[in-house]
């Protein structure tokens, strides 16, 4: 069987912990597999050299920046090689250039575009377990290039499509997929299964185990994905297809949340056609990227536009909205920072009426005020005050009977 495994940086944070993932390894090794590793940076690398890049500048430039971010995942691959060489695991690394994972030329956000997998295929077949740099690729004129924060799990399921491998395997520092961050919710409950569906709504709405292009591509090629500890044994959870991985469709799966959003209101505009183009074609000029958007008219026959984006353009979106309101006639701009969004997600949710008064009812019951309502299918998000985020997370979690049976 060939099996793509990767490990993320708590797992490769120290020396002791490579040793240990080398040995994981070689043990998936000798129960007869081919065995293809992607490792990120030693945690905390990425954020210190990205921190140092700010020290020189103040918007580094992407393609140096990109240079300077991929040497954390070189540094592992060695490592780790090094650990399996001395346990007597035949290993060899590649950098992405090395392998040729091809992507655009979207410094600090590029796309694989191609994987060539002549070098891993000769590696493997002389027995070798094959090391590649997760988070990395190179364009077409051999620029290094980064896959965006997170990225090793791209790497990981773009090999395991591109290898049509058995499954890809993501070792981190919890055991699995849960109903919701288990470093918040001690009652988070680890999933058996997900949907693709449903965790792309995870990963999108804020739940960061896995980078949600990763989801993206392993729904499109049907990678069977699993999210395992790489710290102890167990089943993990199985990321799969609709039908094939759910026995039981339960009403919700999980609940995400993000404290990554700002909120902005254009208040007293006019209630005339062309507003709304006028408020969000300079944002999107800007390539600011616009979450919820809710617009409604006020007793004074004025609306206003309020709407989310992401925390780190909301200083950009408001000079925006400054001049904007201006010109149109509009009363002012308000800015909201201390807001945090959390969302209910399961496809269950398709067949069920309620969910959302029961969620509503869940959160008055918190006293949580609800600033903004939006919905799809199979999610429920409200923008609430970033103060009561936790306990609206438990609130929920334990309305939907989602928490953890006592032991
Ligand atoms: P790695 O370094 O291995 O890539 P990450 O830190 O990127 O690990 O992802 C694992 C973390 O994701 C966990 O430590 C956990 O705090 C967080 N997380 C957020 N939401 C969830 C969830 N629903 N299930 C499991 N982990 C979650
Ligand atoms: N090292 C990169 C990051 O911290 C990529 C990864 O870990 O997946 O984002
Ligand atoms: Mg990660």
């Amino acid at each position: 069987m060939l099996i793509v495994q990767k490990y993320g940086g708590t797992s490769v944070g120290s020396i002791e912990r490579i040793r240990s993932v080398a040995a994981k390894v070689a043990a998936s090794k000798a129960k007869g597999n081919q065995v293809v590793v992607a490792v990120s940076a030693m945690s905390g690398v990425t954020n210190n050299l990205t921190a140092m890049a700010h020290e020189l500048q103040k918007e580094p430039s992407p393609r140096e920046m990109d240079v300077l971010l991929t040497t954390g995942e070189q540094t592992t691959i060695a490592l780790l090689c090094m650990a399996l060489l001395e346990i007597g695991c035949p290993a060899i690394s590649f950098t992405g250039g090395q392998v040729r994972i091809l992507t655009d030329n979207a410094h600090t956000k590029a796309r694989i575009q191609e994987i060539d997998d002549t070098n891993i295929r000769r590696e493997l077949e002389q027995e070798k377990v094959v090391v590649v740099a997760g988070f990395q690729g190179v364009d077409e004129k051999g620029n290094i290039t980064t896959l965006g924060r997170g990225g090793s799990d791209t790497t990981a399921v773009a090999l395991a499509a591109a290898l049509k491998a058995e499954e890809c395997q993501i070792y981190t520092d919890v055991d699995g997929v849960y109903t919701t961050d288990p470093r918040v919710v001690e009652k988070a409950r680890r999933l058996d299964r997900i949907t693709f569906e449903e965790m792309l709504e995870m990963a999108s709405l804020g739940a960061k185990v896995l980078q949600i292009r990763s989801v993206e591509f392993a729904g499109k090629y049907d990678v069977p994905l699993r999210v395992l500890s790489s710290f102890e044994d167990g089943p993990g959870t199985l990321i799969g297809s609709e039908d094939e991985s759910m026995m039981e469709t339960p009403l919700i799966s999980g609940i995400a949340f993000t404290r990554d959003e700002a909120k902005l209101s254009v208040v007293g505009v006019p209630d005339v056609p062309g507003m709304a183009y006028k408020v969000f074609g300079p944002i999107s000029d800007a390539n600011i990227e616009v979450d919820v958007i809710v617009q409604n008219i006020g007793a004074d026959q004025t609306n206003d536009i309020t709407f989310t984006v992401n925390k780190k353009d909301a200083e950009a979106a408001a000079r925006i909205l400054e001049s904007v309101a201006r010109d149109m006639g509009a009363k002012g701009v308000e800015v909201d920072e201390n807001v945090a969004k959390l969302s209910l997600v399961g496809v269950g949710m398709r067949s069920h009426a309620g969910i959302a008064s029961r969620m509503f009812e869940a959160l008055y019951s918190e006293s949580v005020n609800i600033q903004l309502i939006t919905t799809s299918e199979i999610k429920i998000s409200v923008v609430i005050e970033e103060k009561y985020l936790e306990s609206a997370v438990r609130a929920l979690h334990t309305a939907f009977e989602l928490d953890q049976e006592k032991q």
